[in-house]
């Protein structure tokens, strides 16, 4: 069979595009060498943004373009995307009051239309907001969203599966040959896939994939890790905190799952992109930074858990990693000869703006497929997305289950939306839910992650179809894989 596109990487770039193209009727093949998600697309600061740092850099039409997507995706997944609030306390001596209004009027602009609360200043009810800073007397307040940026990843690759698209997981591009209108091209377990064009959506990997095709990039691409640590809460209420610092970056501090606060991010250029792990530099770098602004004192002995990630960026020559620019840069290549098979290389992106960076992808290849791609996901809800408002539907789920118990309840509603009905057919009383394996977590939702979504080991569900793995209990990894291996998957 000769494939329309072969898609090599199933983070959010490859997926989003994987579906974009399914949805145009293309047949399409994604390879991920690992999980979905399983690398930069599941370390993200898990905001749905436009990035109100890039302003400084003048990157207004990633702002822009980033913001209408963050509208689009409130409303294509509303049980996986909240809105969230945003305290920005202010700091003269890194950046002026006016500087930042006149930034906030600029976000809110921008945005155009929107559905959430607009930016403000700090009013003398904001008692909450205020109460965890240290000099928390002035700043502002301003609105963006959060996501559970692997589970966005699945629901791409979903919509694009349940639209003719074939997705392999654990299995590697490993090698391609132009062979005169076609690529062929050699997977890790030996199989041989056909395509009229690849997409090389490989993230930090896109510079050695496109080595292992034989092509070499106009540009290179800059490695930059950035890290975060959790811990302990650090404040109540479900507002966050993006903090200046003195050497003017930010870092970000968010409400996460139970109990706990996610911070980051760092920037730190690297070689390879198998060097994605905190170093103790960045844990003191981010400790420093909430110390500057809480009230309560976080020292090492407060952190659960770390993580990093590493964003491949267009190499354009600027000098400080976090100046880099932060919006995508597709590139084309067909050896010269415009009837050879194309390959389209993705540089840098954002979880939020997966969806167009998609739609760029597909009207850069439609000439040379001779398509005429539609607009077909720009007001296409994503799987279990049909909701017109989450707290309603999470009372629904816990009246019609009630055997979930309302903390279960609101964590399935968020993870399937609207399937969680297809996931629970049947079920009618706690029995029915099967092996409990420990946090709500039992046998028909394994079994849905495995036969659905592409969970192959305890890893891929602990960490990143759910988020149980930080408060695991013990054995409850060992359980999963002796349950995924007598499924005989
Ligand atoms: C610290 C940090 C914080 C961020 N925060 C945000 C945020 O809050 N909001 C936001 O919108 N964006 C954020 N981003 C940006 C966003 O996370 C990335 O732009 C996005 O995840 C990149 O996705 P990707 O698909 O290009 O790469 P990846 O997610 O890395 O996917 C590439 C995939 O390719 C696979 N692969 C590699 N080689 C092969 C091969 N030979 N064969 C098959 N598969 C292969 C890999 O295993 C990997 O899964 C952040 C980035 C970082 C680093």
């Amino acid at each position: 069979m000769i494939h329309d596109l072969l898609i090599v990487g199933g983070g959010i770039n490859g997926a989003a595009i994987a579906r974009e193209a399914a949805l145009n009727g293309l047949s399409v093949l994604l390879v991920e060498k690992d999980d979905l998600a399983a690398a930069t697309s599941s370390a993200s600061t898990k905001l749905i943004h436009g990035g109100l740092r890039y302003l400084e850099y003048y990157d207004f039409k990633l702002v822009r373009e980033a913001l209408i997507e963050r509208e689009r995706l409130l409303k294509a997944a509303p049980h996986l995307i909240h809105p969230l609030r945003f305290v920005l306390p202010h700091e003269h001596a890194i950046r002026p009051w006016w500087m930042v209004r006149l930034g906030l009027i600029l976000y809110d602009h921008l945005a155009g239309r929107i559905s959430l609360p607009r930016s403000r200043g700090l009013r003398a009810g904001d008692a909450l907001y205020r109460a965890p800073l240290k000099d928390g007397r002035r700043g502002f307040v301003y609105s963006d969203a959060r996501v559970d940026d692997s589970r966005l990843v699945i629901l791409n690759a979903r919509d694009a599966a349940d639209h003719g698209a074939t997705i392999l997981t654990r299995i590697a591009l490993i090698a391609a040959v132009r062979d005169g209108a076609v690529w062929r091209a050699t997977l890790s377990d030996g199989r041989t896939a056909t395509a009229r064009a690849i997409v090389n959506a490989a993230g930090p990997w896109v510079a050695p994939v496109n080595a292992q095709i034989g092509v070499a990039s106009r540009a290179g691409a800059r490695l930059i890790k950035g890290s975060h640590i959790i811990v302990h809460q650090l404040f109540a209420g479900d507002h966050a905190y993006i903090l200046q610092q003195p050497d003017r970056r930010i870092v970000f501090a968010i409400p996460y799952l139970d109990g706990l606060t996610l911070v980051g991010t760092t920037d730190v250029p690297v070689d390879r992109a198998e060097d994605a792990c905190i170093d103790a530099v960045e844990v003191a770098y981010l400790l420093d930074a909430i110390n500057r602004h809480f009230t309560r004192r976080t020292g090492r002995q407060d952190i659960v858990a770390t993580y990093s990630g590493i964003r491949s960026l267009y190499d354009d020559g600027a000098s400080e990693a976090r100046q880099v620019t932060r919006d995508y840069v597709l590139e084309l290549d067909d050896g010269g000869n415009a009837d050879a098979p194309p390959l389209l290389s993705i540089f840098g992106g954002k979880i939020t703006t997966g969806r167009r960076l998609a739609e760029d992808a597909l009207a850069k290849l439609a000439p040379r497929l001779g398509i005429t791609p539609a607009k077909v996901t720009r007001n296409r809800p994503l799987p279990g997305g049909e909701i017109a408002d989450f707290d309603t539907f999470v009372a629904g789920a816990i009246a019609r289950w009630p055997f979930l118990g309302a903390a279960r309840a609101r964590r399935m509603a968020g993870a399937y939306g609207v399937l969680l009905a297809t996931l629970l057919d049947g079920v009618t009383d706690e029995s029915g839910l099967g092996e409990d394996f420990g946090h709500g977590l039992t046998a028909c939702e394994v079994a849905w992650l495995a036969d659905r979504e592409w969970a192959r080991t305890a890893e891929d569900i602990l960490w990143r179809r759910t988020r149980i793995g930080l408060s695991a209990p013990a054995g409850m990894a060992e359980r999963l894989t002796a349950f995924l291996a007598a499924r005989g998957r």
